[in-house]
């Protein structure tokens, strides 16, 4: 019987099952070969004000294309960061490099009023984490107001008060907050009212099934639009598409949309010419 069991327990390791751990292994080390490179690069999202039309920000997102391995996109080597311990080094070189392109515009003249940076639940587990923002503001010659923190809840917060510590240290340097992907996962309405944040971002899942003004989904994306509008916070809509989401959302007056009808993430230079396109006519040129 213990035989038998034994050989069933062999069997979990198939072969595809081995292979998929040395993909992961590999992954891993070409990852941190990338980061070491600078291989990684952001791009940049824009963020439309509902009722002006105007810019409001824009948010960064990580993007890797290996030599060998191709486009991997960040759904898969964000987790894979998280689990091999580079997710540090990861979220240190996003702030870093999106400070640093923040000033490059302002030197430009090109105005971008504010750039979102991602960073994981597990950053917040750091005590240093708002010395090391402030470190790398100071660096970069960055003003505190125009960055913005996106926290994404991909893992549990697992301890609350220093959270909420670390969260309002982050305030205190002038930063924003922004509480990412709300209405799933981990990011529940009682963490949403007790951490200080600045802006709540209605998750992209919500937008299916958001074209008519009735229904469980509208019911849903208006609540969390008054539960945030009540709680003082910016509501950012994220992967808006379509013409008919967009006016649904101008109606319940959401603060700021960003979706692929709009742009999609942009490197730098397309981004700076997208904004001189958008400031040249009013509302917002619309790519569906
Ligand atoms: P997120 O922070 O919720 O970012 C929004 C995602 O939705 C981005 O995917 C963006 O490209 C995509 N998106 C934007 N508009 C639309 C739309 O209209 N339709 C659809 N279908 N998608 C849209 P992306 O770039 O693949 O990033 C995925 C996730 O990876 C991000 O979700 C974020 O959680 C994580 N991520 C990306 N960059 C970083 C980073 O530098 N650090 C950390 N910690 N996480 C990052
Ligand atoms: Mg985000
Ligand atoms: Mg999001
Ligand atoms: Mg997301």
């Amino acid at each position: 019987q213990a035989k038998e069991a034994g050989r069933n327990c062999y069997r979990f390791f198939s072969p595809e099952m081995n292979r998929a751990a040395e993909d992961r292994i590999t992954l891993a080390a070409a990852l941190r070969r990338a980061i070491r490179e600078d291989r990684l690069s952001l791009v940049y999202q824009p963020q439309v004000m509902t009722d002006s039309g105007q810019l409001h920000g824009v948010e960064a997102l990580a993007r890797w294309i290996d030599p060998e391995l191709g486009f991997i996109s960040p759904g898969r080597f964000i987790p894979l960061a998280e689990e091999t311990g580079q997710i540090e080094v990861l979220g240190e070189w996003s702030l870093r490099t999106a400070c640093r392109q923040m000033t490059a515009w302002m030197a430009q003249g090109i105005d971008v009023p504010i750039v979102s940076v991602n960073l994981s639940a597990i950053h917040f587990r750091d005590r240093n984490l708002p010395a090391t923002i402030a470190r790398i503001m100071d660096e970069a010659g960055m003003p505190p107001e125009r960055l913005t923190i996106e926290l994404t809840e991909s893992t549990m917060i697992d301890n609350f008060e220093q959270t909420v510590e670390i969260v309002t240290a982050i305030r205190a340097l002038g930063c924003g907050v922004s509480m990412d992907d709300f209405g799933t996962g981990f990011s529940s309405l009682s963490n949403l009212a007790s951490l200080p944040v600045s802006e709540v971002k209605i998750d992209q899942s919500f937008m299916k099934g958001f074209e008519e003004p009735s229904g469980k989904v509208y019911s849903v994306v208006r609540a969390i639009m008054h539960i945030g509008q009540s709680l003082g916070m910016t509501v950012v809509a994220e992967g808006v598409e379509t013409q008919a989401q967009y006016q649904l959302l101008r109606a319940m007056q959401c603060d700021v949309i960003q979706g692929y009808l709009f742009s999609r993430p942009l490197p730098p230079e397309e981004l700076a010419q997208w904004c001189a396109a958008s400031m040249s006519q009013s509302p917002p040129p619309v790519h569906a």
